[in-house]
């Protein structure tokens, strides 16, 4: 008999069950079960691929797993990706705003009544970004096309750039050394 992989083990239980919500513990119990009828042994470790298909999210040709809460999936069948939005709130909006001081955190445009300022997710709604305060940026309209055309990845190195060049012509050493080594973490995983 050729062996299953958890992945196989997950998935199974998963399309068996489909528009169904599990917590993590009910779906290690059904799947361990399957497995030890299986092969005759309990050593199978499903929390850590169950949050990785969660993390995935679209299961290519099989459809998606989707987390209603913390700790809770549940497996949605479909031919396609379902698109994740979760926009801000009106009063979040204005809640990142003050916290950014009513200015663009890219190039430090101050907002005005003429010119207003946008509010943009940190991480993007399509990989699940939420629309809450911590993953709220102010930008202006031209540096949030820029983002977008960017990608997360590369518009926070260059921040980071910025903020080094700011640290270096102040000769704030603490700081100059945390952006050098954030920078370093970028090249590592050739984040360019
Ligand atoms: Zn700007």
């Amino acid at each position: 008999m050729v062996k299953k992989s958890t992945r196989e083990y997950v998935l199974n239980f998963f399309t068996k069950n489909p528009n169904h919500t599990f917590t993590l513990q009910e779906i290690e119990v059904a799947v361990r079960k399957e497995y030890e009828k299986d092969t005759g042994l309990l050593d199978l470790y499903v929390n850590r691929e169950v949050r990785n298909l969660g993390t995935q999210g679209y299961i290519p040709d099989l459809g998606n797993i989707i987390k209603p809460k913390r700790g809770e999936y549940r497996f949605e069948k479909g031919s396609g990706p379902i698109k994740l939005k979760s926009p801000f709130p009106e009063n979040v909006k204005l809640d990142i705003k003050k916290k950014d001081n009513y200015t663009c955190q890219w190039c430090g445009k101050v907002e005005t009544s003429r010119d207003r300022l946008a509010v943009d997710h940190i991480i993007p709604e399509d990989s699940g970004g939420k629309g809450v305060l911590e993953n709220g940026i102010t930008l202006c309209t031209h540096c949030n096309n820029r983002k977008k055309n960017l990608g997360v990845s590369i518009f926070g190195k260059n921040m980071f750039e910025r903020y080094l060049l700011l640290a270096k012509k102040d000769n704030d050493k603490k700081t100059i050394k945390f952006l050098e080594e954030v920078l370093k973490v970028f090249e590592k995983h050739q984040l360019k």
